[in-house]
């Protein structure tokens, strides 16, 4: 799919793989059920409360009790923190757009490497029979319910059409999704230093799929005894790069929208 007048060279990776999201979440949540856990969707936090060694959850579907809660709010960790009177990170939720067209007929069933520009102002890969782009977008915006903007369809067509051997006609399916980073871009997992048993697993970025097993045994050791097990410490892992104490002065911060490098 590449134009030869395009690319000057190359570095191909032949031992790249690829997540199936859907297995992966579906995996984790046969799981969860199999251990007596339990789902509840549709059901906003409207207001934490702690007392008695206990919190206390108030949600549009009823009142949730625990002695430790874990603060997975993604793009809205911040302000579940707000609400629980704990630390504001200064999280920065991010816009990325991607797009799915049709494969053009001639590479039908073909095998295509993932492709990514070295500026990484784009990138494609082959989805469910179909191609998928994305100018590789990163959009400060505030937590929201967000969808695909006009304006980021038209620039991924615009940086991707110089690069391939087709002309895109039609976009078969448009979206966009928050990646949420702290300020140095690293993940903030640990207990809060200011809300007690409220422990942070947010920050993840673009890597919160590919480090989901990595992160939930970090957050898991930490929890259940304060420090990391080898299979971690082993690869150099050091819950004080994470921890969200490193943020313990930002109280005040700005919780996104702020300037970034
Ligand atoms: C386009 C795109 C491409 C990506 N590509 C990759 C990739 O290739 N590899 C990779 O590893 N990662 C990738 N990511 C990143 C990955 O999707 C995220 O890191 C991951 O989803 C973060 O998981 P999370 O559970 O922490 O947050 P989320 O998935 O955002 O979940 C947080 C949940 O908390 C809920 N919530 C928030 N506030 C409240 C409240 N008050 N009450 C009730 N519920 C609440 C939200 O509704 C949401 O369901 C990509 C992301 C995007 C958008």
């Amino acid at each position: 799919v590449l134009r030869r007048d395009y690319v000057a060279s190359a570095l191909y990776e032949p031992d790249v793989a690829d997540l199936d999201v859907d297995a992966l979440l579906q995996g984790y949540l046969r799981q969860l059920r199999a251990r007596g856990g339990r789902v509840v969707t549709n059901a906003a936090v409207d207001a934490l409360t702690h007392a008695r060694r206990a919190w206390s959850v108030q949600s549009v579907v009823g009142t949730f009790e625990a002695p430790l809660l874990v603060n997975a709010a993604g793009a809205w960790a911040d302000e579940l923190a707000r609400r629980a009177g704990g630390q504001i990170v200064g999280l920065t939720p991010m816009r990325r757009t991607a797009i799915l067209v049709p494969m053009p007929t001639d590479l039908a069933g073909a095998h295509l490497p993932m492709v990514v520009d070295c500026e990484e102002q784009f990138y494609l890969k082959t989805e469910a029979g179909k191609l998928l782009l994305s100018p590789a977008d990163e959009t400060p915006v505030a937590p929201h319910d967000v969808a695909a903007d006009e304006w980021d369809v038209a620039v991924c067509i615009d940086r991707v059409t110089p690069a391939i051997t087709f002309e895109v006609r039609a976009v078969a399916h448009r979206w966009a999704g928050l990646r949420t980073f702290a300020p140095d871009r690293l993940p903030v997992i640990g207990f809060d230093k200011t809300a007690p048993n409220f422990f942070w697993l947010a920050g993840q970025g673009g890597v919160g799929l590919q480090t989901a097993p990595a992160l939930a045994q970090a957050a898991f050791d930490l929890i259940e005894g304060g420090v990391l097990s080898a299979g971690l410490a082993d690869f150099g892992v050091d819950a004080a790069t994470f921890d969200v104490g490193r943020y313990a002065q930002h109280e005040n911060a700005t919780p996104w929208g702020h300037d970034h490098d």
